[in-house]
């Protein structure tokens, strides 16, 4: 490159095409130059009205821009509607996707209200009957979802691959001069799996900007092998996950790898995070999952970002650790309210740093900055604000007075524009 040349962006811009997800007045763009989309899906009984209703809440409050609820029996169908009339009340305009299974084109059909609450149906062609009845069952939700004009993602998943196609699949394999691995053929199959199901609803009627695909396998290789290989093929937006990712670190780690990846290469319309949760942990730790990685990425930006040292043998207190612990607590509780009061504030950049050696250095090169004073140095902690050194804070009180001073610099900076 030569010296001066403008750097390439990072992201390749994603070929699918552009769909709108509607609820009332409510619209969530999918694919195209949309925003890549966070989803998340709750894990209530569906029946139970109100609990589904308070975690479609809490997911939407957390970030989630589309939330997927299990429709598995009558009691659910049911439920549906008022699960939208309580979130309606409650002013979350949040799309519903709802996801069948096995019995999905009979709900469809006895449920309409059901079938109108909802704003997407997701069908996994592995899950709609076997043998005749798979293709007039997938078209009973088709004709659905093109009766109440609502999007569909065909969601095919390794753990329910359309067996039929599988085995018919691996027969043409064996009869090849040189067979494929199974995994290959596996791949191939997921892939086979979902295009037909989109042509067939494209043959029906159904627009393609109204048609997700998804392809989810629990390996990251595998998951980066099968995408790549779909989104070489069509121009569907795609919905991407590593499905049973795991709990934890565990399952963290493994779906930021996969969906990295593929982000980075551009592709990937709408994510999800399909995180266990551990005992005690809050099902809107999938979202905040999700966003982190899209933030991290660079390709979007959702709350104010804490740079935080890790700390070493410099420091030995922990009070820097909760310092950043504190302020990071403190802009998250505080978005729900600052998204409309100060539009632009999750581009804030907040550095908190440990002791002097890249503190000061760090600190000039966020928004605001302090640096806490290390082992051995004076007790005295700089704050810098926009790259210039503006104060020095001592005694006990520097954790709430630099909260003050973020909370006075985030009202300066972003209040005007609202
Ligand atoms: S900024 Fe200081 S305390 Fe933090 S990791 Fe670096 S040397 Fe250690």
């Amino acid at each position: 490159m030569e010296p001066g040349a403008p750097v390439a962006s990072p992201f390749p811009r994603r070929k699918s095409r552009m769909g709108v997800v509607v609820w009332g007045d409510h619209r969530v763009t999918l694919g195209g130059s949309a925003p890549v989309r966070v989803q998340s899906m709750t894990n209530t009984d569906t029946a139970d009205a109100v609990a589904t209703a308070i975690q479609v809440k809490e997911l939407a409050q957390a970030g989630s821009e589309l939330v997927r609820i299990t429709v598995n029996n009558d009691d659910a169908a049911k439920a549906v509607p008022y699960i939208r009339e309580q979130l309606d009340r409650m002013g979350i305009a949040v799309p519903l996707i709802g996801d069948f299974h096995y019995n999905g084109h009979r709900l469809l059909t006895d449920y309409p209200d059901m079938a109108q609450a909802l704003s997407k149906y997701r069908i996994n062609p592995g899950n709609v009957g076997r043998g005749e009845k798979k293709d007039r069952q997938f078209a009973q939700m088709v004709e659905a979802a093109l009766r109440w004009n609502k999007h569909i993602r065909i969601g095919v998943n390794w753990g329910s691959l359309d067996q039929d196609l599988l085995a018919s699949m691996m027969d043409d394999n064996a009869r090849r001069a040189q067979p494929w691995d199974a995994k290959q053929v596996m791949y191939e199959a997921l892939i086979t799996s979902a295009l037909q199901s989109a042509a067939q609803a494209e043959k029906m009627g159904m627009k393609p900007e109204d048609i997700v695909l998804s392809c989810k396998v629990s390996g990251v290789q595998d998951l980066i092998a099968v995408y790549q290989e779909l989104h070489r093929r069509c121009d569907y937006p795609l919905h991407l996950g590593l499905t049973e990712a795991g709990m934890g670190t565990k399952g963290t780690v493994a779906s930021t790898a996969a969906l990295s990846v593929l982000l980075q290469q551009g592709i990937g319309d709408t994510i999800r995070v399909s995180l266990t949760p551990q005992p005690g942990e809050p099902r809107t730790q999938e979202v905040v999952v999700a966003m982190e990685i899209l933030q991290a990425l660079g390709l979007r930006s959702f709350v104010p970002s804490v740079t935080a040292c890790p700390g070493c043998g410099r420091t030995t207190s922990t009070t820097f650790q909760e310092l950043a612990k504190q302020i990071d607590d403190f802009l998250r509780a505080s978005m729900p309210q600052w998204r409309e009061r100060y539009p632009g504030v999750e581009n804030l950049k907040v550095a908190v740093m440990g002791c002097i050696v890249n503190g000061p250095g760090e600190s000039k090169h966020a928004d605001i900055g302090i640096s806490l004073p290390g082992t051995g140095e004076a007790p005295a902690a700089p704050v810098f604000i926009d790259g210039e050194k503006r104060m020095t804070l001592r005694g006990e009180s520097i954790a709430t007075e630099f909260q003050q001073i973020v909370e006075n610099y985030i009202h300066q900076k972003y209040g005007a524009s609202a």
